[in-house]
């Protein structure tokens, strides 16, 4: 298995590179943000629940999004791997995957976190803002609120797998092609290094 983390603040590109990833490496997306905000077209209770943190720009309950990739991995329970978009966002989050990754005798193999300056950030997030129907992009508050809350409880999460030494930095602004190839640069990296212990083991 090959279970991979895309990491960084709001706008950073997440989304756009998991959509190539995913194809590129045979990879299960799970979108913590598209799955919170799918509840939420559908109006169940979950969702109701969950869109009065995210128009905020608060997280939602860790208990709410560990359930939610709880019941996802078991739904794909013959995946080849797993790419975790927004997920995990805080430090007990990042916890609880690694327990529930070791339930499945597997684990997470490699951490890539965008790199994007915040005023970079802020222009593209009120730019998708203007047509992505998210509420959470058109008001310039809740966007410096979440990053906020990017800071204060989602960066802690990047030295739980720096200590694992899991964690790889990749610059963020250019075209959507060149960072796609420094991800898939790194993700050979570690698929290699995977092969060569697998070999080693056998
Ligand atoms: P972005 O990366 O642009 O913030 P997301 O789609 O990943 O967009 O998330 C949108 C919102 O959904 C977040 O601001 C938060 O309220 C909620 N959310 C998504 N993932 C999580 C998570 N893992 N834990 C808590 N809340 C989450």
């Amino acid at each position: 298995m090959f279970n991979l983390i895309l990491f960084g603040p709001p706008g950073s590109g997440k989304g756009t590179q998991s959509d190539l990833l995913v194809s590129k490496y045979g990879l299960v997306h799970l979108s913590t943000g598209n799955l919170l905000r799918s509840e939420i077209a559908d109006k169940t209770p979950l969702g109701i629940e969950a869109k009065n943190f995210m128009d905020k720009g608060q997280l939602v309950p860790d208990e709410v999004v560990i359930g939610m990739i709880d019941n996802c991995l078991e739904l794909h329970k013959d995946a080849g791997g797993f790419l975790f978009d927004g997920f995990p966002r805080t430090a007990n989050q990042a916890k609880a995957l690694d327990k529930l990754l070791e339930l499945k005798r597997t684990a997470i193999h490699s951490v890539l976190a965008l790199e994007v300056t915040e005023e970079e950030l802020v222009k593209r997030l009120l730019e998708r803002g203007k047509t992505s129907g998210r509420s959470d992009d058109t008001n310039e508050a809740v966007i410096r609120n979440r990053f906020a809350v990017y800071q204060n409880e989602t960066a802690p999460v990047a030295e739980h797998y720096k200590a694992q030494h899991k964690f790889k930095a990749i610059p963020g602004e250019g075209t959507v092609a060149d960072i796609s190839a420094a991800l898939g640069e790194q993700i050979d990296k570690v698929l290699e290094r995977q092969r060569k212990e697998q070999e080693a083991f056998e």
